[in-house]
């Protein structure tokens, strides 16, 4: 039996976001014809001008393209993205979210694909900003498997793996599962940093430490200086964070999980956002945590 066919030109929405960006840079670096549209068109001219098509609207992007790849935020905004997306899709085509949302959101956006007649994949990816640069992301794919398999070349373009869970809201559950340890490890880390510091320990030497032992792990090491000199460029917006967390303790609320390690730290989120830190690397949970 043959493979099923490559996409041959790939949509991308949400083109100038943090993820969607590089995501739609790797395209076209392999190879792809790449239509793409941003809420705010400025923020794709990088993509434009590697040699992107901007379309003015979602529902071109999808008409234009074999496969639509959509990052953006939440899950209203993927909802309303998909809403406005419907109109071109049609049989034979191809609908992927990549954005992180809850597994209720992503069956209301399934229901409208394959109500056009087109084909469902969720796929949110694991992997923050230089994953995302470096072809590396990790795709926790769900939804029409005909469609995961198409979606081979373009999905080994972006990432460097990719799982099929079955049925929709698989991925998305996996991704939170995912991301709520993500944050209650930051959140751990953060107070590491801090009682180091009021310990007069040198929280260099704290971050070698770790380094070299069994709960060293890439993102200490990778925010660690960062946090320690109170420099927070966004790679994975805090604000995004919190709303992971929030997610995944709804789904735990679901399923009477009870979650008081994370439940913990989506506090400290909430405190860092009042305290104005939504557009900051989520690794400024450690704003919260010195002013508690
Ligand atoms: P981002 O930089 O904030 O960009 C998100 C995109 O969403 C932008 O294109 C933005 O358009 C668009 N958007 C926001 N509100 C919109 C609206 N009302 N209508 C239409 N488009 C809208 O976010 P990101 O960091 O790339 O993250 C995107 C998704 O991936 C999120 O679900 C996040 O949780 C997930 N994720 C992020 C990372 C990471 O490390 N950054 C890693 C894994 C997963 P504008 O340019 O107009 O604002």
């Amino acid at each position: 039996m043959s493979a099923a066919p490559s996409p041959k030109t790939v949509g991308l929405i949400g083109a100038g976001g943090i993820m969607g960006k590089p995501m739609a840079l790797n395209l076209l670096k392999a190879g792809h014809t790449v239509n793409v549209w941003n809420r705010t068109q400025s923020a794709a001219d990088e993509v434009v001008a590697a040699g992107a098509t901007f379309m003015s609207s979602p529902a071109e992007v999808c008409a234009a393209s074999d496969v639509t790849f959509v990052m953006v935020t939440t899950p209203e905004v993927a909802l309303s993205v998909a809403e406005q997306a419907a109109p071109g899709l049609s049989a034979g085509k191809g609908y992927v979210d990549v954005s992180t949302v809850d597994a209720g959101t992503s069956n209301k956006i399934a229901e409208l694909v394959r109500a056009r007649g087109a084909e469902f994949l969720e796929a949110p990816v694991s992997g923050s900003k230089k994953p995302a640069e470096d072809g590396a992301l990790i795709f926790l794919c769900a939804g029409d498997e005909g469609l995961y398999t198409k979606c081979k070349e373009p999905l080994e373009t972006m990432g460097k793996a990719h799982f099929f869970l079955g049925n929709v809201g698989q991925g998305a559950k996996m991704k939170l599962v995912v991301n709520m340890v993500m944050g209650s490890m930051m959140g751990a880390f953060a107070e590491g940093l801090a009682l180091s510091e009021k310990s007069d320990l040198d929280p260099e030497t704290l971050l070698q430490v770790i380094s070299l032992g069994a709960i060293a792990t890439p993102m200490y090491a990778m925010k660690g200086p960062g946090m320690i000199k109170g420099n927070f460029p966004p790679a994975f917006p805090l604000k995004h964070q919190q709303k992971d967390m929030r997610l995944a303790l709804a789904l735990a609320d679901e399923l009477a999980q009870e979650m008081p390690v994370a439940a913990a730290a989506n506090e400290l989120y909430k405190r860092a956002r009042r305290d104005g830190c939504d557009d900051e690397d989520f690794s400024a949970v450690m704003k919260a945590v010195k002013k508690i």
